[in-house]
């Protein structure tokens, strides 16, 4: 896991904001992808990050792709260990 990778996980541990820093609950991102097949859908694809209030409002309003280039933020996939571990649904 890169350094880059392992402050978003230490937000989704913490439940900080990536952003702000503020108190942040998990934002579920769901696979954003192109050619995304609704049939097919992998689970474990799912990705997510801690997003206080504010900025979980922001991602819905402006929505996931332009909201990840605006604030340079990544999503991290968890697998089922980490989603345990951090206690996320999902
Ligand atoms: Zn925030």
């Amino acid at each position: 896991m890169s350094e880059f990778s392992c402050c978003f996980f230490y937000c989704l541990k913490y439940r900080k904001c990536c952003i702000c820093g503020k108190h942040a609950d998990i934002a579920h991102v769901e696979a954003v992808g192109m050619g995304r097949n609704r049939y097919a859908i992998d689970h474990s694809g799912h990705r997510f990050m801690a997003l206080c209030r504010e900025h979980h409002m922001e991602q819905h309003t402006i929505g996931i792709l332009l909201f990840l280039e605006l604030h340079d933020v990544m999503p991290l996939y968890l697998d089922y260990e980490q989603r345990k571990k951090l206690n996320v649904g999902g």
